[in-house]
């Protein structure tokens, strides 16, 4: 059976590619660059020594490097895949080892402040292009990626005006040869529509799940027990990496805090139409946002399964 991901290329896009944090994304991007030989070479580094030898054992680079400084020498394309609060201190590390015409670029789920951090800290000879694919799991580490995680997923560049074209172009080869859809963006403009459909709905089911285990009267079994009733979702998402998530907010804060004021606005009008018993007002809603998903799965973003597809047989709710 085909994955999708079409014909190795006759040519790879690069000769090095280096990939410098090996979890979820790192892997995945390893794995597909493996399967359609997007590189003549793989360099990988990760600053945990379990997951560069977990890296080595699942044949994921063809070196696994000591350090990020180690890692970066002889790439002509360098991709940042470490939480977006260690970027910048990545960037200052690999700064002197890197060659001059050098691409590098990043998966960080926030722009703004990782082009502030990351591009004031490399040198001028260097190419810098952000980008965000937006794909990914709750889970997380080297054993979690697959080649097919990017396929039929955006990934949004947002490059400063001053880019070089040819850079900019090879990097968006390399993403429609992963099997992404790429679209180009203001890094603000990204900003606040991941904080809108990324960010806000994490921090809900971060702040849904930790309500419901703080609550004295329902323990923690029937927590468990009873899950099923959408709650089950929230849990999934909730389940995200700490450590990724906590950076998202603390360098998106401004966009995140603007969308928040706007849903809890929505949230406080919702509990208004309870309290009216306005069940128009509700159903209305609920039609609207039902259409919504309808328009998510004709373009492609979801499954019409039931459950998002993740139903087991054996399942029963
Ligand atoms: P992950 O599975 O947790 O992997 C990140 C890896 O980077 C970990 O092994 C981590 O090691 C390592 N790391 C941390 N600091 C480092 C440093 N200074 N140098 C080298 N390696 C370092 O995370 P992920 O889900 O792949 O996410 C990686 C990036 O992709 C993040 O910027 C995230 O915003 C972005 N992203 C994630 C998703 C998603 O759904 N997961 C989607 C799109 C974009 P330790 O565990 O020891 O810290």
């Amino acid at each position: 059976m085909t994955d999708g991901l079409g014909p190795r290329l006759e040519t790879p896009l690069f000769e090095q590619v280096t990939l410098i944090g090996i979890g979820l994304i790192g892997s995945s991007l390893a794995r597909v660059t493996q399967r359609k030989g997007l590189a003549t070479r793989i360099v990988a580094y990760d600053s945990d020594p379990d997951v560069r030898a977990q890296v080595e054992r699942l044949g994921l680079a063809d070196v696994v490097a000591p350090s990020a400084e180690k890692a970066v020498q002889n790439a002509d394309l360098v991709l940042l895949c470490a939480p977006v609060g260690a970027m910048g201190a990545i960037a200052k590390t690999i700064a002197p080892h890197l060659a001059p015409g050098t691409i590098v670029s990043d998966v960080g789920s926030v722009k703004a402040a990782v082009i502030q951090s990351v591009a004031s800290r490399l040198p001028e000879n260097v190419h810098f292009v952000p980008a965000h694919p937006v794909a990914g799991t709750e889970y997380s580490g080297p054993a979690a990626g697959f080649a097919t995680l990017f396929l039929n997923r955006w990934c949004i560049l947002t490059p400063t005006p001053e880019i070089d074209a040819q850079a900019l172009a090879r990097i968006t080869a390399f993403w429609t040869a992963a099997g992404a859809n790429v679209e180009m963006m203001k890094a603000t403009h990204h900003d606040l529509v991941l904080a809108i459909t990324s960010h806000v709905p994490h921090l809900i089911a971060y702040n849904i799940v930790g309500t419901a285990a703080d609550l004295e009267t329902v323990t923690q079994s029937e927590v468990i027990k009873f899950s099923a009733g959408g709650f089950r979702d929230f849990t999934r998402i909730a389940s995200s990496d700490p450590t990724m998530w906590r950076d998202i907010f603390l360098n998106n804060k401004p966009a995140v805090i603007e969308m928040l004021g706007r849903f809890t606005e929505d949230l406080i009008a919702l509990q208004r139409m309870i309290r009216h018993d306005d069940g128009e007002g509700l159903f209305n809603l609920f039609t609207r946002t039902r259409a919504i998903r309808r328009t998510i799965i004709e373009q492609g973003q979801e499954t019409a399964a039931p459950d998002f597809g993740r139903r087991q047989p054996e399942d029963t709710e």
